[in-house]
This record gives C-alpha cells, structure tokens and sequence, in this order.
C-alpha cells in the first residue's frame, strides 16, 4: 500500500471504505471472517469493475483500428493515419509520404526522411545529415545536422543537443528530463511535460502538465491542463482564443 501513488490509495480508501458497507450490508462471510481479511475480500471484490472496465477499454482499442497523427512532410497538413500502414499520400498537396520507423545507433551522418517515428538511440552520435521525422524521440546526442520533427520531439534525460539545429511542431518533455530555456522565447502547437520546463512558452495548441510534471517560467496560451500531481509555477496568460 505504502508504494502506491497517491491517487490509488485515494481511490481505495473510497473502495474499501464502500465495500465495508456493503460488507457488512450484506455479507455473511464478512461477519464470519476476522477483520482483516473481511476487508481484503472486500476490497478485491471491488476492483471487479474498475478490471472490467479496463478490460473493456483494451477490447476497444483492439478492435478500433488506431489512428494516428501525421503531418505532412510537405506541405505540414495534419492527416489522420490509421492502422499499420507503410505510407500514405497527403490530402492536401499529394505527396505521397513513407511511414517507416526508424532506429539510429552509432555514429551518424546522413539524411533520414519519414513521416514514421525516429529514435535517436541513447548511444546514437549524429554529426550530419538532415533528420526528418513525423516524431523524433531524441535519446543521444545531436552533434552537427539539422533535427525536424514534423509533429513532435521527445527529449530524454540523456538526450545532448543544440536547440537552434533542432525544430519540432509539439514539444514533449518526459519524466526525469529538465530543461531550462530561461528567456528563450519557445513556440511550438503543443506541450506535454512529465518531467520539467522552464521556459517563456508560446502555444497555439495545449499546454498538459501531467502528473510528476513542472513547468515554470511564462506561458501564453489558449489552452491549460493540469493533471492531479502536476506542478505549475508560472506566469499565465491563457485567454480563450478570438473567434474567426
Ligand atoms: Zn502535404
């Protein structure tokens, strides 16, 4: 129990605190039982439809083909992609697009053009050559070259890299990364920090700190969501967008 997250205990207070009434409401076996084990009995009885329900949603996801966000290489046009396709055609400017994943490890120095996701491994040094990616997941170091993630750029903790040869639509920030911008002033459609920005942030999309997750600094924005556990400490302004 003592591991637990905070919400989770929060929950089962509630669960255990609701299945000892019902227990005692109706249970035989909770009046025969000692205390302890009444209660544990309880509270596994009540997990019943919290499983169900995630195993309803996985079924869900299973049988809904996924959908995925690609922008366009081209023409940056946001497409829907479902299921596993290997490629796809923008609808917008026609330029039919691969949607290969790929891994680089090792010394690199070539161009790499995909509107699938790339992983710039932890051991991966690249120190030329153009990156072009639909989701950049950047774990190692970025020495020479240029970065552009066409949708968004995850930074790992053991991620090295100069911000000016690296260009992302969404910013991602993952627990155990910190980064500090200090005046930089940082545009990007979206962010989503688990680990910690501090950063004068300039949004169009949302900005979603999740739980575990700081931003401080500046934000200005439309849209703010912070998740329970999530951490703000910053200047805002966040006005509902103009119309038209
Ligand atoms: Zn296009």
């Amino acid at each position: 129990m003592a591991s637990r997250k905070k919400r989770k205990d929060d929950l089962d207070g509630f669960s255990v605190m609701k299945a000892a009434q019902q227990a005692a409401g109706s249970g035989k076996k909770a009046s025969t039982d000692p205390p302890d084990s009444a209660q544990d009995r309880a509270v596994s009885g009540t997990s019943t439809p919290y499983a169900e329900k995630s195993a309803y949603s996985k079924a869900r996801r299973t049988a809904m083909p996924s959908v995925r966000e690609v922008i366009c290489l081209q023409c940056s046009h946001p497409l829907e992609v479902k299921g596993k396709l290997t490629q796809t055609v923008c609808h917008k400017c026609r330029t039919r697009l691969e949607l290969k994943d790929i891994t680089i490890e090792g010394e690199w120095s070539e161009d790499i053009e995909t509107a699938g996701d790339i992983t710039i491994g932890v051991d991966a040094v690249v120190c030329a050559g153009t990156i072009v990616g639909n989701n950049i997941f950047l774990e190692g170091q970025v020495q020479g070259g240029v970065i552009r993630a066409a949708r968004s750029l995850s930074i790992a903790s053991s991620a090295v890299y100069p911000w000016r040869d690296i260009e992302t639509l969404d910013l991602v920030i993952p627990a155990g990364t910190e980064i500090d911008l200090g005046d930089h002033k940082a545009t990007y459609r979206n962010a989503t920090i688990a680990g910690s920005l501090s950063a004068s942030l300039h949004l169009s999309g949302l900005l979603k700190i999740q739980a575990g997750g700081l931003f401080s600094g500046e934000y200005l924005g439309s849209h703010l969501e912070v998740e329970e556990g999530g951490g703000l400490k910053a200047r805002l302004n966040v006005e509902p967008r103009a119309e038209g």
